[in-house]
């Protein structure tokens, strides 16, 4: 039988584990702090563990370690990493350095079944989910590589989280543990294209996490054309969802809107937006888009993306600019791949 990530278990999920190994389920409390706050890659170095429980613990289950296969740092902090998840494939993930502490934008699939049009994880053969234990492991990766206490971490690196459910929300239940990572809900934010079944199930779940939406346009013509998501789930039924979460959880949702020339960056756009946003507790990042390779779309003007911002400041949406960061090596928004990145190594 092949031996599981014991890391692809949340607190729960262990215990059980461990009763089935007929050890007491306080056991799982000692494991996850070895695994999460000690950070050990080994079950030899669980010094309070009996011996005959870590041979237990061998003979059942590995402990995934990534080894960095690439590491790229640029000029404002930001640093690239391109993680060998032992299975032939590779992950990109990405340290941000904030005035307010360290934010990881983190994978959650290896490729991305989406195509939005100018997203550079477009075309890359989707391959296969993450699981929560490798999900996690990019924290725990980057935080000994670095020595730093990550604070912050979305999911807004390669995939589609919500495409990845369950495996996405037990890594949050790992993230967020105060055995575990102990990094709290608030800190931790879900980037989605708009699949919207799982935001009524994310409406669900007591997890107080942030939700960003993938907006990007105001009519379902040009949302279709940039994000084919669009088709299957249309923009008057994500807005109706929203207000559906909104009114559930009362979190305040972030809509993501990438700025691309004489695309969607007129003031006829920013006017529908307010127009669809009316009323709701929420806040719009808008992001001048970063052109990939061979696409179509070309970043706005300084002076459209200001005047966009204030048109929707001044009609009551909060909207603010996000800073780009990292762009000098292609970890940019929507910029996470380089060649081979998360192709197969092996073929
Ligand atoms: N699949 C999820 C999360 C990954 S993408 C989602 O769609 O939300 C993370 C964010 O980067 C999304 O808002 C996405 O639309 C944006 N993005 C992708 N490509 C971009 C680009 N070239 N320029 C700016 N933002 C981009």
């Amino acid at each position: 039988m092949e031996k599981k990530n014991i890391k692809d278990y949340d607190l729960e999920e262990l215990k059980q584990e461990i009763e089935n190994l007929g050890e007491k389920k306080f056991r799982a409390e000692q494991i996850f702090k070895w695994l999460y706050q000690e950070k050990v890659k080994s079950f030899d170095e669980m010094t309070n563990i009996s011996l005959d429980l870590r041979e237990k613990l061998k003979e059942n289950y590995t402990i995934c370690n990534f080894n960095i296969l690439k590491k790229q740092e640029s000029k404002d902090g930001t640093i690239k990493y391109l993680f060998d998840v032992l299975d032939g494939n590779a992950i990109e993930t990405v340290l941000m350095s904030y005035h307010h502490g360290y934010s990881i934008c983190v994978s959650s699939q290896i490729g991305c079944k989406m195509g939005c049009k100018f997203c550079a994880s477009t075309g890359i053969e989707f391959s296969r989910n993450l699981s929560s234990g490798e999900i996690v492991e990019q924290i725990l990766a980057v935080e000994q590589d670095t020595g730093i206490r990550i604070s912050n971490v979305v999911f807004m690196g390669i995939g589609e989280p919500l495409d990845n459910y369950d495996n996405v929300i037990n890594a949050i239940h790992i993230i967020n543990n105060q055995k575990g990572l102990n990094i709290g809900a608030r800190h931790i934010s879900i980037s989605t294209s708009g699949l919207i079944p799982k935001i009524y199930k994310l409406a669900e779940e007591n997890i107080p996490c942030t939700l960003s939406i993938s907006l990007h346009a105001t009519t379902n013509e040009k949302r279709s054309e940039m994000m084919p998501v669009n088709n299957t789930y249309p923009i008057e039924e994500l807005i109706k969802a929203c207000k559906e979460y909104l009114e559930q959880t009362n979190r305040r949702i972030s809509f993501e809107y990438a700025l691309a020339k004489d695309n969607n960056d007129n003031i006829e756009d920013a006017k529908r937006l307010v127009k669809l946003l009316k009323g709701m507790l929420c806040h719009v990042n808008l992001i001048p888009i970063n052109k990939i390779e061979n696409g179509k779309f070309k970043k706005s003007s300084n002076e459209n993306i200001i005047r966009f911002r204030d048109y929707l400041n001044e009609h009551g949406i909060v909207a603010t600019i996000r800073r780009e960061l990292g762009s000098d090596i292609d970890a940019a928004c929507g910029q996470l791949r380089r060649k081979n990145s998360h192709l197969k190594m092996k073929s």
